[in-house]
């Protein structure tokens, strides 16, 4: 079997970037989970898809064209990875990630992406629901204040303009969202490993993921 090492955990935790990290070093496939539930919901609004439409919703993620090429993310061939990056976009993600019928729709897609050698799967239930058999559960977390910090130096850094206050009401507004839903609510299930990156550097928290993996 495949092997799948699973890296859950609240937004701007840092996981993406540890869990590229990881990837790459072990020379593994990489799956951004939430990347597919962001094309989603720029595919309902560009198809004016009501986000709480859970029905048409379920059917565009069943025909949902994405493909990830070369670090771009695609929308029927269309490079959409600056629209899919933006903040009003993992919100709206976060709507449509709270419909059941959505999840069930975006499922055997994402567990497509156990290919040979190895996966790194980074998400919000990639070792609760999807890949529940990963011999390696990662549960990925940082402050808020720390996730709200890293994510206003990332906006800075591009040249966008942002505020610390809107930031950090955007983000309790999403874990409140992502942990109070019925559906995989997030949380770290009960084989996982916890890794508290507030006070780590990105490196340090590559290290402690690959050394496990590793063992
Ligand atoms: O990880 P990212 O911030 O890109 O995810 C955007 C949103 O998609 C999250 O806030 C979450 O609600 C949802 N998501 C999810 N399950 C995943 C990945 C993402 O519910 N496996």
């Amino acid at each position: 079997m495949v092997p799948v090492l699973a890296i859950d955990g609240p937004t701007a935790s840092g996981k993406g970037t540890v869990a590229g990290l990881v990837a790459e070093r072990l020379g593994w496939h990489f799956l951004d989970s939430g990347a597919i539930y962001r094309v989603l919901a720029l595919a309902a609004i560009k198809r004016g898809v009501g986000l709480t439409d859970e029905a048409a919703l379920a059917a565009q993620a069943s025909a949902l064209d994405v493909a990830f090429e070369r670090g771009a993310i695609l929308l029927e061939g269309e490079d959409v990875s600056l629209q899919a990056r933006r903040e009003e976009t993992g919100n709206s993600a976060s709507k449509i990630a709270a419909l059941p019928a959505v999840r069930t729709a975006l499922l055997e897609r994402q567990q497509a992406f156990r290919v040979a050698p190895g996966l790194v799967a980074d998400g919000r239930d990639m070792g609760s629901v999807v890949f529940p058999g990963a011999f390696l559960k990662i549960f990925l977390t940082a402050s808020v204040e720390s996730r709200a910090e890293r994510r206003y130096k990332q906006l800075i850094a591009k040249g966008s303009t942002a505020s610390i206050d809107d930031l950090l009401r955007d983000l309790r507004e999403r874990d409140a969202r992502d942990t109070s839903r019925l559906v995989a609510p997030l949380r770290p299930c009960e084989d996982a490993v916890l890794l508290d990156t507030t006070t780590l550097s990105i490196d340090e928290a590559v290290h402690f993921v690959l050394n496990l993996a590793m063992q």
